[in-house]
């Protein structure tokens, strides 16, 4: 009894899956103009939460925090002294 050769490979998806949508987390279509347009989202109505996390600060941008005003809120003249008398 001969064992043949090699072991028979898993068959692979004819075409490169694309990675799934980063929203919902379902396979995006891969094929035609509105699909390569929604990339890398499912739909248009993914594009339009992830769209919407931007706005509503879910995702940090990182850099520098805003500069700080440093004046003092009570540095209008005579305001600071009066306070301290009454
Ligand atoms: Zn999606």
């Amino acid at each position: 009894m001969r064992l043949k050769g090699r072991p028979v490979p898993e068959e692979l998806p004819p075409k490169p899956a694309a990675p799934p949508c980063p929203i919902c987390g379902k396979p995006v279509p891969v094929e035609g103009a509105a699909a390569a347009r929604l990339r890398p989202f499912c739909s248009a109505r993914c594009a339009d939460v992830d769209l919407g996390r931007w706005f509503g600060g879910a995702y940090a941008i990182p850099g520098p925090p805003p500069e700080l005003d440093e004046d003092p809120p009570d540095s209008e003249s005579g305001d600071i002294g009066a306070r301290y008398r009454s």
